[in-house]
């Protein structure tokens, strides 16, 4: 059977931020041959010098606005905090019937930071793929990153149909499952799947490291998944996590604030030696984690199937 022939989706896309997702968009575009050109663009002369030895995009620009002349997609592959600038810098610049889309992990305070900024006959649409890895950096990227995860879209009241399916479309080639979210519904959504879990990832291993003992070599070597995959996320980069927590304030205190009385409920459980609570809770739990895997969401192995591809 022969392979479909692949389809140009856009003529040229601009990425603006070149690091762990600007730069596997950029492979994954390449290996579904989606878009004629792609252009890129990142703050620091260290990382664009990266992004062109390594050859990650065809053209890297020194100007955030060169990058996106004449571009048919701008991807604003940036951390949330910074959005709203970086819209406002290159606005002039977008050609009419652009589409300019973001990757942010929160949405809400993403679309009113970039909403105003955006010209007239320019097209705004948001999307958040839901996968990642603990790396960042022009060489963190890799093609497979989107391949059966999430990407939600998140369009604005008003938004252009055809232009959001033509997104769709884009982010299927690239290996991803889509669906449409509301801003408010995607930032509680992401507090519960991804933001909590890392500010607890954050809190253990800080725990640990105030406790110092529990950092010695011995027992990071028979920590086995449980403390070691703490530190891998806790290792994700600051800045992008600082900025998810300041913009998605209420939605992260609300899921942190449901987290601590269920902690004190096992605390209680624990000290009064009632086993059935505590075992009715872990089975619930379990089964939670055998739909993850059936739904082909991360995989039953050790290493919880994120070893980065080619190294
Ligand atoms: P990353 O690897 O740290 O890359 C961020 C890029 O943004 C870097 O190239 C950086 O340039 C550039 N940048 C920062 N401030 C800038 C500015 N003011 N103007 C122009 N470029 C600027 O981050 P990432 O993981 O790709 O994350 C990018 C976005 O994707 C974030 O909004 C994040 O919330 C979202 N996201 C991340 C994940 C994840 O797991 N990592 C998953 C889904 C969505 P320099 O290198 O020169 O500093």
């Amino acid at each position: 059977m022969s392979e479909p022939v692949p389809e140009v989706i856009y003529n040229r896309v601009a990425l603006i931020g070149l690091g762990l997702i600007a730069g596997s968009m950029s492979l994954a575009m390449r290996r579904a041959s989606v878009a004629g050109e792609i252009t890129g663009y990142a703050r620091s002369q260290a990382t664009r010098d990266t992004a062109r030895e390594i050859g990650l995009v065809d053209r890297v620009c020194d100007t955030a606005t060169e990058a996106v002349q004449n571009a048919d997609l701008v991807v604003l592959a940036v951390p949330v905090g910074v959005m709203g600038q970086v819209m406002a810098e290159i606005a002039p610049a977008l050609k009419s019937g652009a589409v300019v889309t973001d990757v942010g992990s929160v949405k809400k305070s993403v679309l009113e930071a970039v909403m105003p900024h955006i010209p007239e006959g320019v097209h705004f649409i948001g999307t958040h793929p839901m996968a990642g890895t603990e790396h960042s950096g022009p060489r963190s990227g890799f093609a497979e990153l989107f391949d059966n995860r999430w990407c939600l879209i998140v369009p604005p009241e008003g938004a252009d149909e055809g232009e959001v399916r033509k997104l769709e479309t884009f982010w299927a080639a690239l290996g991803a499952n889509t669906e449409r979210m509301d801003p408010e519904h995607h930032d509680t959504v992401c507090a519960v799947v991804s933001h909590v879990p890392h500010l607890i990832a954050y809190t253990m291993v800080g725990v640990a490291d105030d406790l110092r003992r529990v950092t010695d070599q011995e027992v990071i070597k028979f920590s086995a998944a449980g403390f070691r995959d703490f530190t891998r996320i806790a290792a994700s980069d600051p800045t992008m996590w600082r900025d998810v927590f300041l913009t998605n304030k209420e939605a992260a205190l609300e899921i942190l604030g449901r987290f601590t009385e269920e902690l004190f409920a096992l605390q209680r459980a624990i000290r009064t030696g009632d086993g059935d609570t505590l075992h009715d809770y872990f089975t619930r739990t379990r089964a939670i984690r055998r739909g993850i895997i059936e739904a082909g969401q991360d995989t039953d192995a050790p290493d919880f199937g994120r070893v980065k591809k080619g190294g």
